[in-house]
Parts: structure tokens; sequence; C-alpha cells
């Protein structure tokens, strides 16, 4: 009995599974990089939308500045034309003039140092999202390194593990191996299926009987309802 197939059956299986588990592993791995790297890409699509919007407010500060200084020749100039004033009515024009621009330079200071302080807003932001990017970009190669280090680690344990695989195969019949490495194929670890309590632990159908009593044998047996290779679980 000892010496039969089947008996090779459970350890192949679990094999089977670490096998899975350390693939999943393997293929986890560049996912968690590529992660990493968007969290760079979206955080440096902030940082650039945060500058180019800085960038117009400063030019929407430096255009009333502009205006402003503008204004205050102006002034000077309706002052020089008021001191001059032919008649009291050329210098009542004059006058209401250089109150009006007055007015609005007033207004126009109100606006500018309202455009200075979103300018020192953005530049504060840019400043947080600089520092953000900067942590994604440390996370990144910290998540790469890591992996990188990791996928050796499970690419030599898997080489392994199909070495483990491929010795306890050999104890196969022929005819059994051809259909084994086809349900390996299509299913992986799930080419093999323990019976527990009757019941095929792949499809869930209990056996007959008599495939009971086959199986019990020791005889290598694929399940009528799913096709996968069968071995008698420790309750059975
Ligand atoms: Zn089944």
């Amino acid at each position: 009995m000892d010496s039969s197939p089947q008996t090779h059956l459970k350890a192949l299986h679990q094999l089977h599974l670490q096998l899975h588990e350390l693939k999943q592993q393997l293929e986890r791995g560049p996912k968690l990089v590529k992660a990493r790297q968007n969290a760079v890409l979206q955080k440096q699509t902030e940082l650039d939308a945060q500058r180019e919007k800085q960038k117009q407010l400063r030019m929407a500060a430096d255009k009333k500045s502009l205006n402003l200084k503008t204004n205050e020749a102006k002034i000077v100039e309706l002052g020089v034309k008021l001191n001059q004033a032919a008649s009291n009515r050329e210098f009542d024009i004059f006058r209401s003039q250089i109150q009006a621009d007055k007015m609005a330079n007033s207004v126009l200071e109100d606006e500018i140092l309202d455009a200075l302080e979103q300018v020192d807003a953005s530049q504060t932001a840019i400043k947080t999202l600089e520092q953000e990017l900067a942590t994604c970009k440390s996370e990144e190669s910290r998540v790469a390194n890591e992996v990188a280090q990791k996928q050796a680690g499970l690419k030599s344990s898997i080489a392994s593990l199909e070495g483990k695989i491929a010795v306890e195969e050999k104890i196969l019949p022929g005819d059994v191996l051809i259909v084994y490495r086809r349900l390996v194929g299509a299913h992986g670890a799930g080419a093999l299926a323990e019976v527990n309590n009757k019941v095929c632990s792949s499809c869930y159908v209990q056996l007959p009987p008599q495939t009971l009593v086959v199986l019990k044998s020791g005889q290598l047996l694929f399940c009528k309802t799913c096709g996968r290779l069968l071995y008698p679980g420790d309750d059975d």
C-alpha cells in the first residue's frame, strides 16, 4: 500500500498548492510597484497643475500692480494739470478725476493684497505637494526594492517546488500522467482533489460506494463528475 502512487498524491497536491501561492505572490509584486508608480504620476500631475495655477495667479497680481502704477502716474499728471488750471471749471474737472482715480487705486490696492495672498497660499500648496511627491517617490523605490528582493527568493522557491513536484510526478503511470498534465494545465493545483466524507472536494459530489472501495484499495481514480485526480482524505 505505501508504495502505491496514490499515497504520494496528498503530498503532490500540497506542493501544487504551495506553488500556486508562490506564483500568486510573484504576480502581486509588479502590481504593487505599478500602484506606487501611478501614485507618483498622479502626485506629479497635481503638482504641475498647482504650478500652472501659481503662474496664472502671479501674472494676475503683476497685471494689477502695473495698473496701479499706471494710475499713479496718471494722478501725478493730473496734479500738474490741476496746478496749471486756467479756470475754476477746469480745476473742478481735474480734481474730480484725481478723486475718481484715487478711489479706483484704493480698490486696486485691496485686490492686489488679495491676489498676493492667493499667490502665497498657492506657494504653500506647492511646497506641500512637493513634499508629498518626494514621499510617493521614496515609497515607490522602497516597494520596488522590496519586491525585487522578494521576487528573487520567490523564483528560487518556485524552481525548488517545481523540482519536488517533478520527483513526485515520477510515481504516476504514463496513462495517468497524460491526463494529470492536462488537468494541471487547466486547473493548476485543482488538478487533484481530496475525498472527504465520501465527497470530492473539488465538485462536492458524493462518490458511489463502489468507487470509494476502489479508491481505498489504492487505485488511481479520476472523479466521474469533475475529472480531478482523487485521493482519500484522512477521515475516509
Ligand atoms: Zn469531483
